[in-house]
C-alpha cells in the first residue's frame, strides 16, 4: 500500500547570507521550504529521477531535475527512437 506521497521538490537553498547580518537569523532562515502539494500518481512520477512530484513539478525543468542535463545529452537520441518506435507499433495496429 503506497501512502499518500508528497512532492519531493525542494527549491534550491538560498544564497548565503552575507557575514554583515547573517548571526540572527541564519538558523531560521536557510530552511528551503519543500513543496506542500501532494505528489501525482504516475504522471507524477519523474523518469529521470524517480522522484514523484506535484502537478506543477513533473517535468524535469520544474523540479531542477539532478539528471535533467545528462538527458538533454544523451536521452534526446534515445527518446527519438523511441518515439519512432511507438509510431511504427501503432501504425502495425492500426493496419491490422
Ligand atoms: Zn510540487
Ligand atoms: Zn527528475
Amino acid at each position: 500500500m503506497a501512502g499518500k506521497k508528497r512532492c519531493a521538490y525542494v527549491p534550491p537553498a538560498p544564497a548565503p547570507a552575507s557575514d554583515a547580518d547573517a548571526d540572527a537569523n541564519t538558523e531560521v532562515a536557510q530552511q528551503p521550504e519543500r513543496c506542500k502539494s501532494r505528489a501525482v500518481a504516475f504522471a507524477g512520477d519523474c523518469s529521470l529521477c524517480e522522484a514523484s512530484f506535484c502537478s506543477q513539478h513533473r517535468y524535469p525543468e520544474h523540479h531542477d531535475c539532478p539528471n535533467r542535463e545528462a538527458y538533454l545529452k544523451l536521452g534526446q537520441e534515445r527518446f527519438a527512437n523511441k518515439l519512432m518506435g511507438e509510431q511504427t507499433v501503432a501504425r502495425k495496429i492500426v493496419a491490422v
